[in-house]
Formats: C-alpha cells, structure tokens, sequence
C-alpha cells in the first residue's frame, strides 16, 4: 500500500501493523500516516480517513451546504472527516482543479482555492479495500442492521 508520508513529504510505501486497530506505517521513516493527507502550499497539513466535496447553496461566505459529494467540482470544499458536519478541516471554495491523477495505489488531485493552493493524496488501494471487507461482511450477513431488529 502506498500513502502520504509526512514526515517523508512524499508518496512512501507503507505496511499494516496491528490487528485490532490497523495502523499505516511507512517503511521509510516508521511514522504512522493516515489514508488522506491535504498539503497546503504553505506546507500546512491535514489529515483523516475520509475525504468529501461540499456544494453550497450560493457563492456568498457562510451560505448553507446543499449537497456533500464524493468527486470534487469547481465551487465545491474539500471537506476532511467529514461526520454529521463536524469536521477536521474545511477548504474554501475550489476555483480550479489543475491535476487530477491516480498513480499506483494513490489518487493526487491539485487544486487551487481563492487563498491557496493545495495537493490532496487518497490512498486508494486501502480505501476500496475497507470498502470490499464491509459490502462482504454485509453480503455474508454478518453485518447487522436496524432492519434486522
Ligand atoms: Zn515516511
């Protein structure tokens, strides 16, 4: 699997460690990474486990969201950990999307917003992962819901 270092400043392969909580370490410098890292230029970080696009209700500052996606847009925030609207960091609006590539096992999208210019790095290859664990534990049952009670 391959994810941001921060301590290495780039992409570095990295491996599992631990069984119940699953950690990220890279392999280069031992450090613990989690699967989304937001570089600012200004070399301001941020990190979290998911990443969303927040559409607003209208360009004016402090407008309502209307609509949180999953692919980013022109206009749209890059909103990290998003959960129930709490979240670890909010961008302003994106005024253009300059790259958006995947590599192995990691999707680096650039963009600018009013103020800045940032690189997003989503480890892909852990993401899907996770995904396929919760759609076969739900296949095989072993996922319970509201519904089942
Ligand atoms: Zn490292």
């Amino acid at each position: 699997m391959v994810v941001y270092c921060r301590y290495c400043q780039e992409v570095t392969p990295h491996r599992v460690k631990g069984t119940r909580v699953q950690l990220n370490v890279c392999d280069r410098c031992d450090a613990t990474n989690l699967l989304i890292t937001l570089v600012k230029s200004n070399g301001e970080m941020h990190y979290g486990k998911q990443v969303r696009f927040v559409e607003w209700e209208s360009k004016e500052l402090g407008s309502r969201y209307k609509q949180i996606h999953d692919e980013p847009q022109v206009g749209f925030s890059v909103i990290v950990d998003p959960q129930y609207l709490q979240f670890t960091w909010l961008t302003t609006p994106i005024v253009e999307i300059e790259d958006d590539k995947i590599d192995v096992g990691i999707r680096c999208i650039s963009f600018k917003t009013e103020n800045s210019s940032y690189k997003l790095y989503i480890s892909i290859d852990r993401e899907e992962a996770l995904k396929n664990m919760v759609r076969k534990d739900e296949e095989s049952g072993l996922y319970q819901t509201d519904k089942d009670g």
